[in-house]
C-alpha cells in the first residue's frame, strides 16, 4: 500500500511516516524542507532500516505537484506540508494562504485530473479552530468559530474546501483530524520537534530552559480561572497523533462508500495546566527548571481538551501513552541534538 506524506520531513510527518513503514506501507515523502532537514531522511533509515522515497517540491508550484502525481502511483494522501507559526502568520498572511490553501488546492485539482482514480486524503488540522469552547471537553459538535489568526483562518479554509470538495468529486474520501496539543519524540530520540529560532510553544521552550539555551521559561498568566491559575491543554504524544493517521487512513481504505467526509478531534481527553505539566517535567526527568510567572499572551485561550469519544469509536483510535513518557522523550530528544552541537 503506497502512501504520499507531503511534509513527512517535518515533525509530526516524520514520526508518521516511522509508523508507517514500521506497519509496511510503501512511503512516498514530499517536502519542500522550507521546515525541516533532509538529514531526518537518515534517522528515518536509522530507526526503520528503510530509506523511503524522497521528492523535494514545493506544493505551491502546480508543475511540481502534476509531475508528482504522474511519477508515482499513489491513492492514499497525508498532507502535513503547512506553516503553522501562529504570529509569523500575523506578519505574512497572504504566505500563509498561499502556502497553506494554495497547495491543498493544488493537491486537489491534480486528484480531479485523475478521475479514474479514487484518492483518501487525511489532513492535518487543529483544535485551534475551536477557539475557547463554551463547553468542555470539547465535541466534534463545538461550533467551528471566526478565527483570530491567519493560521487559524487556513485550518478553517482548508477544512472548508476539502468538506465541498469531496461532495462534488466522487473520487475523494477524506478526514480532518484536529489536533490539540502535539508533543515528545521519538523513543529513539532521533527524530523529534525541531523549533525555529526561540520556541513559542510550551514543551520546547522547557527543553531548551533545561538544557541551558534559554534562561527561564515564562509562564504566561497565573490569574486565569482555573485550579492552579495557569492554561489548561490537551497535550498527546506525538507518536500516539502519528498513530491516529494510520487508522483514518485505514478506515478510508476499507470504505464502501463514496464523498465521505469526517472531522475528528486528536487529544487524550486530559487537561493539564501549564504548572502541572512544569512539575511533570521536573518530576519524571529528575530536574528543576527554572521558571517564573509572567503576564498573559495575546490570544491565549483559557481552556482546552478534547472529547475523543468520535475518534474512538468510529475509528478505534485512543491515546496509549502519558503525559510522564512524552515529557521523558522530549527530553531525551533535546539532550540528543545538544550532545551532537
Ligand atoms: P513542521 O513544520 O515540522 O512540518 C511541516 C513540513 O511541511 C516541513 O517539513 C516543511 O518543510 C513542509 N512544508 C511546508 N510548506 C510546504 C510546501 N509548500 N511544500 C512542501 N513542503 C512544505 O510542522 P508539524 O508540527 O509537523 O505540523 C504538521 C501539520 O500539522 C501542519 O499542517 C500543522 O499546521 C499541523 N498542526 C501542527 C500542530 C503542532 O502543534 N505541531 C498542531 C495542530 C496542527
Ligand atoms: N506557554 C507558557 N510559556 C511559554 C509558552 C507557552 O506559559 O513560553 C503556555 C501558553 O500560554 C499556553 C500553553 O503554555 O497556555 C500551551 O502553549 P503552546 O503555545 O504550546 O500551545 P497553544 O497555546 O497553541 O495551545
Amino acid at each position: 500500500m503506497k502512501v504520499l506524506v507531503t511534509g513527512g520531513l517535518g515533525y509530526i510527518g516524520s514520526h508518521t511516516v516511522v509508523e508507517l513503514i514500521q506497519k509496511g506501507y510503501e512511503v512516498i515523502i514530499a517536502d519542500n524542507l522550507s521546515n525541516s532537514s533532509i538529514e531526518i531522511l537518515k534517522k528515518i533509515k536509522q530507526i526503520t532500516g528503510f530509506r523511503p522515497l524522497f521528492k523535494l517540491i514545493d506544493f505551491r508550484e502546480m508543475d511540481e505537484v502534476k509531475s508528482l502525481f504522474n511519477e508515482y502511483e499513489f491513492e492514499n494522501i497525508i498532507h502535513f506540508a503547512a506553516l503553522k507559526s501562529v504570529s509569523e502568520s500575523v506578519k505574512f498572511p497572504n504566505l500563509y494562504h498561499e502556502n497553506n490553501v494554495g497547495s491543498l488546492n493544488n493537491i486537489l485539482e491534480c486528484i480531479k485530473s485523475n478521475p479514474r482514480k479514487n484518492f483518501n486524503l487525511i489532513f492535518s488540522s487543529s483544535c485551534t479552530v475551536y477557539g475557547q469552547a463554551n463547553k468542555l471537553p470539547i465535541t466534534e459538535d463545538s461550533p467551528v468559530v471566526k478565527q483570530e489568526s491567519p493560521y487559524g483562518e487556513t485550518k478553517k479554509k482548508c477544512e472548508e474546501i476539502i468538506s465541498e470538495f469531496c461532495k462534488k468529486n466522487t473520487n475523494l474520501n477524506s478526514i480532518s483530524l484536529r489536533y490539540f496539543n502535539p508533543i515528545g519524540a521519538h523513543k529513539s530520540a532521533l527524530i523529534g520537534e525541531l523549533p525555529n529560532g526561540v520556541p513559542q510553544n510550551l514543551v520546547p521552550y522547557i527543553t531548551q530552559t533545561a538544557i541551558g539555551i534559554r534562561e527561564e521559561l515564562t509562564i504566561f498568566g497565573s490569574d486565569y480561572p482555573t485550579k492552579d491559575g495557569t492554561c489548561i491543554r490537551d497535550y498527546i504524544h506525538v507518536i500516539d497523533l502519528a498513530i491516529s493517521h494510520i487508522d483514518s487512513l485505514n478506515y478510508l481504505i476499507n470504505l464502501n462508500e463514496k464523498n465521505h467526509y469526517s472531522f475528528f478531534n486528536v487529544g487524550t481527553g486530559n487537561g493539564t495546566t501549564v504548572l502541572e505539566l512544569v512539575n511533570t517535567f521536573e518530576k519524571v526527568n529528575k530536574i528543576k527548571l527554572n521558571y517564573s510567572f509572567g503576564g498573559r499572551r495575546d490570544g491565549d485561550i483559557t481552556e482546552a481538551f478534547a472529547d475523543c469519544s468520535k475518534i474512538h469509536n468510529e475509528l478505534k483510535w485512543k491515546a496509549n501513552l502519558t503525559l510522564e513518557e512524552a515529557l521523558e522523550s522530549a527530553w531525551k530528544w533535546e539532550k540528543n541534538l545538544n550532545s551532537k552541537d
